[in-house]
């Protein structure tokens, strides 16, 4: 377990770690970069790197969190890649399902694989499922995500690096938007952000606003025309905690 800067949730959960890139969001990878850096801190965990590792000793963590808690699955991988077998896919969904008191945000860019095994997932309300599209070529991805049976449903549309035009929002609780940030970050319009809020506000789709990117992200802040976008699923339970102080460890 691991606390998170990122500002939609409040903690990280990897039963995986590593992964392999699939799509144009994936070209300067965070989570690879700290797989890199925490291999060469010396953590076990990451004694591969960015290769693809189950740990079954990581399942039982959320039964040792108190209270209620809001949990990124993955920040480090991507929990429906090819290589994660169903059994344990399985096993982390019968974590999630037995744990109702945390909300658990999952989020993939294999969209497909998610929906070719939904049928054998046990969707509790407390898991909120999401897609990643950052451009049009992977907006297809949506229509996967609808078919699915998970009860919240949500787009990451992050890092943005192009127009996202007639997105299909039916059906979709939430949708996240964000910049990239980093030493050479790909460049989002706010002509871009904001046809996709229009979108939400048209279909009733809660809007969030991450953060602008860049090379210095603080600096570019999450004000979009001067305000911020903090809206969350209708079915969520209570605000997120937000801390500025907490490290992203994993
Ligand atoms: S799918 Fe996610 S974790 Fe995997 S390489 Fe792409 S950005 Fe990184």
């Amino acid at each position: 377990m691991a606390q998170s800067n990122i500002e939609w949730t409040e903690l990280t959960w990897n039963p995986t770690t590593g992964c392999t890139k699939i799509s144009a969001g994936c070209k300067f990878c965070y989570a690879e970069v700290m797989a890199r850096r925490l291999k060469a801190m010396g953590l076990d965990k990451y004694r591969n790197g960015f290769k693809l590792a189950i740990h079954e000793d990581a399942l039982d963590i959320p039964f040792s969190w108190s209270g209620s808690k809001i949990v990124f699955v993955n920040s480090m991988s991507d929990l429906f890649h090819k290589d994660v077998p169903l059994d344990f896919i399985k096993k982390v969904f019968k974590v999630m399902n037995e744990t109702p008191q945390h909300t658990y945000q999952v989020l993939t860019k294999r969209a497909d694989l998610l929906l070719q095994y939904d049928k054998e997932l046990n969707w509790t309300a407390n898991i909120w499922m999401g897609v990643s599209i950052e451009d049009e070529k992977v907006k297809a991805r949506v229509d996967f995500l609808r078919e699915t049976s998970a009860k919240v449903k949500f787009l990451s549309c992050e890092p943005l690096i192009g127009p996202l035009k007639d997105l299909d929002l039916s059906n979709i609780d939430w949708v996240i938007v964000g910049g990239e940030s980093g030493r050479k970050p790909r460049p989002m319009k706010a002509e871009w952000v904001l046809d996709i809020k229009a979108q939400c506000r048209e279909h009733k789709v809660a809007f969030f606003f991450k953060q602008w990117g860049g090379t210095n992200k603080k600096k570019a802040g999450r004000l979009l025309k001067g305000k911020t976008y903090d809206e969350m699923p209708k079915k969520k339970r209570r605000p997120i905690h937000q801390s500025s102080n907490v490290s992203m460890i994993i």
